[in-house]
């Protein structure tokens, strides 16, 4: 052996132990914002997160010889969490869009989603759609799609919140017209908290098309690598379908 394998040896040792992600045995991060049942939300009977996407990820890592590690944070702080490497994988819902691939790597898509819009009962047919929204009140939750989707819309008035509860209990108080989000967020809301959700209805309307994708930094490729290659082991055998199902009560896809 040269001395320059040594070195070249020592160099990528050193690289290997000091990166963020192992190549053997670790414990990965994953960065989540827990107000967003049925994808992550904290089970406060148990004092676990539960979820589709806590569910999806726990096996993908552990699939990778991996421990999976939650850290609960503002939906804003999960991209400059990552790029910092305070965290190793956002699993947060987060819709792949262009300005967030600039700045971190998604995994392939595990979910079709769009936005919705809730309102109050006494409002069914007055706001139905974006147009209708039109110089309303309209309450989002920070750094989210819905924020920019709504930001958009001419005349509103655009009032952002930490949380997706906050939101709804906005439009409850009647501070706001609407609540623009996820829209099985605001589905799964309204089936799982009927007392919270009474006057309140959600539009039958889906606006844009998203897809949520986990979120690595992008120089982290072979952790790419193998969450990918994990999610399509889990496609194949029927992992995906069975974890789809207990949450959404059906393998059909929207
Ligand atoms: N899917 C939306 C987004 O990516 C909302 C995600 C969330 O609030 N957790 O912006």
């Amino acid at each position: 052996m040269t001395f320059k394998s040594v070195a070249l040896k020592a160099l990528l040792g050193f690289t290997i132990f000091t990166s963020s992600f192992a190549a053997s045995s670790a414990t990965l991060r994953i960065g989540t914002e827990p107000t967003f049942a049925p994808f992550e939300f904290m089970n406060n009977a148990s004092g676990t997160y539960e979820g589709f996407d806590m569910d999806m990820i726990r096996e993908a890592v552990k699939r990778m010889g991996h421990t999976p590690e939650l850290h609960q944070m503002g939906f804003d702080s999960l991209v400059p969490s990552l790029r910092t490497n305070s965290i190793d994988i956002i699993a947060a819902a987060m819709t792949i869009t262009p300005k967030r691939q600039r700045a971190v790597a998604f995994t392939q898509p595990y979910y079709d989603a769009g936005q919705g819009i809730m309102v109050l009962e006494a409002n069914r047919d007055r706001y139905v759609d974006l147009k209708t929204l039109e110089g309303a009140r309209i309450a989002v939750q920070i750094g989210t799609t819905g924020a920019e989707m709504a930001v958009k819309i001419p005349g509103a008035k655009v009032y952002k919140y930490n949380t997706t509860n906050e939101a709804i209990l906005e439009l409850r108080n009647r501070g706001v017209d609407a609540v623009l989000l996820d829209k099985p967020v605001l589905g799964y809301f309204t089936v799982v908290n009927p007392r919270a959700a009474k006057g309140m209805v959600v539009q039958p309307g889906v606006f844009g098309a998203e897809s949520f994708g986990f979120a690595v930094n992008k120089q982290n490729t072979q952790l790419l690598k193998g969450l990918n290659e994990a999610l399509d082991a889990m496609r194949k055998d029927g992992t995906y379908d069975r974890i789809y199902a207990k949450w959404f009560g059906t393998t059909e896809r929207r």
